[in-house]
């Protein structure tokens, strides 16, 4: 094995090493050396690629704007007939946008020309209509006027040959307008990455079933669907597993044939790690940490077979933590994405006080709002116990807390990371 691409083994050999108390970064590090986009590639149309990752430039076919156009309403005029005072031209003809004027226009004349209309080869500058007065069909014009203004050239935004849009981009609706506007029917995107996902645990019910004395209703499927279906990513729901040795060897085995990456919850934390561990390192090689950060300790990281693995903890709001800081950057890059633009991080001032102990990065959770002279400040959502999800429900991004830190005192200036469509 080359040096950029070590075994998972081999990274557990490393110096810097510490399964037991892993730094965010390294963690994230350490899983971008597996990454590289799922091959397979697929053809789109416009509407279908909105979400989708393109696996080509799009090359345009033409140039934007296709003619020399007007920005302006006013009139098109050759600079070398305006003079040191007023200028007097006859009004040959109008162009409309779309609708050309094709006639002769002499010398001192001039044509009245709507906003995207073409301008004639032989005009170089266009004088808005609020600076002229017209009487008849001649038109007076002051002096002052700079030679090409309010023209667009043929191909100043883009020019025909050239790179539209870059591979790697996640298609906005803007870039789907962009592709339509270039006439180009279709494009070529990464397929979808598939990802297969489940809950561990004894104590989980689904949803229409009566909880019995120490159960709970499983809703970490559910936050997961959420946050994959804004990735956009074609996912199974495999329910819940129970802890059963020979049933998550099963629901392990079918999930690595039909998923690019399998991502379960619950069952990494310490007591219940001993036996999935055994079993994770007999179907594939896994790696366990305990991760500097809170909430979102236990975390789990390999391959089974060919499909990547995320063994997020069990607690609710620690799932959505370590997806966030650890998956969703991870699916970005194996859906192909390039680059993969990290959640925006804003410093603004927290109003409330945190209490926070020096040792971890830990991942509060708050309200970034606006006031009523447009100042934005964050404060804490309630109680932060990692199973309260009510917690992350109220909020709409993480206040992040690096590993020295101490409390915070109200007025303090903090990294606010905004979570994705939260706002
Ligand atoms: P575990 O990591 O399996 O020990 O789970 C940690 C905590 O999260 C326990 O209190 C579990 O009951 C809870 N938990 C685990 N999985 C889920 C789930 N899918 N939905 C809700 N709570 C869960
Ligand atoms: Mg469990």
């Amino acid at each position: 094995m080359s040096q950029t691409t070590p075994t998972l083994r081999e990274i557990s050999c490393a110096d810097d090493y510490d399964p037991n108390s892993m730094p965010v970064d390294q963690a994230r590090r350490l899983i971008a050396r597996f990454l590289s986009p799922v091959v397979g590639v697929e053809r789109v149309g416009v509407r279908a690629a909105l979400g989708r990752i393109l696996a080509e430039d799009v090359v345009s076919p033409v140039d934007v704007p296709a003619h020399d156009n007007s920005a302006m309403d006013g009139y098109a005029v050759r600079h070398a007939d305006l003079g040191a005072h007023e200028a007097n031209l006859r009004i040959a003809g109008t162009a409309y946008a779309g609708k050309p004027y094709v006639g002769p226009i002499g010398a001192g004349e001039c044509i009245r020309i709507m906003t995207g209309g073409v301008v004639p080869a032989a005009m170089d500058t266009i004088v808005m209509q609020e600076h002229t007065r017209a009487v008849g069909d001649h038109v007076t014009i002051g002096p002052g006027h700079r030679q090409g203004q309010n023209l667009r050239r043929a191909g100043e935004d883009l020019a025909r040959g050239g790179v539209a849009l870059p591979r790697g981009k996640l298609m906005t609706p803007a870039d789907i307008g962009l592709i339509a506007s270039l006439g180009i029917a279709e494009v070529s995107v990464h397929r979808k990455l598939r990802v297969a996902f489940f809950s561990t645990g004894d104590e989980l019910m689904s949803i229409g079933s009566t909880l019995a004395e120490g159960q709970i209703y499983d809703s970490n499927r559910y936050t997961l669907f959420g946050m994959l279906n804004r990735l956009g990513v074609d996912f199974v729901d495999m329910g819940v597993v129970r802890d059963d040795p020979g049933l998550l060897e099963k629901a392990f085995v079918d999930a690595a044939e039909i998923a690019d990456v399998i991502i379960t919850s619950g069952g990494v934390s310490v007591g219940e790690a001993d036996f999935i561990k055994d079993l994770l390192n007999q179907l594939g090689e896994v790696l366990f940490w305990k991760i500097a950060m809170k909430p979102g300790r236990p975390l789990a990281y390999g391959k089974i077979g060919k499909a990547h693995f995320f063994g997020l903890p069990g607690n609710p709001v620690s799932v959505m933590v370590t997806f966030y800081q650890f998956v969703r950057d991870a699916l970005y890059v194996l859906m192909g994405r390039d680059p993969v633009p990290p959640l925006p991080v804003l410093k603004v001032e927290c109003t409330s006080s945190l209490k926070k102990a020096p040792g971890r990065t830990e991942f509060q959770r708050g309200i970034l709002a606006c006031d009523a002279s447009g100042h934005w400040s964050v404060r804490v959502t309630g109680e932060q116990g990692s199973g309260i999800l009510r917690s992350m429900s109220e909020a709409n991004c993480f206040i992040i807390l690096p590993t020295d830190q101490g409390n915070v005192a109200p007025g303090t200036l903090v990294d606010v990371q905004v979570m994705e469509g939260a706002v």
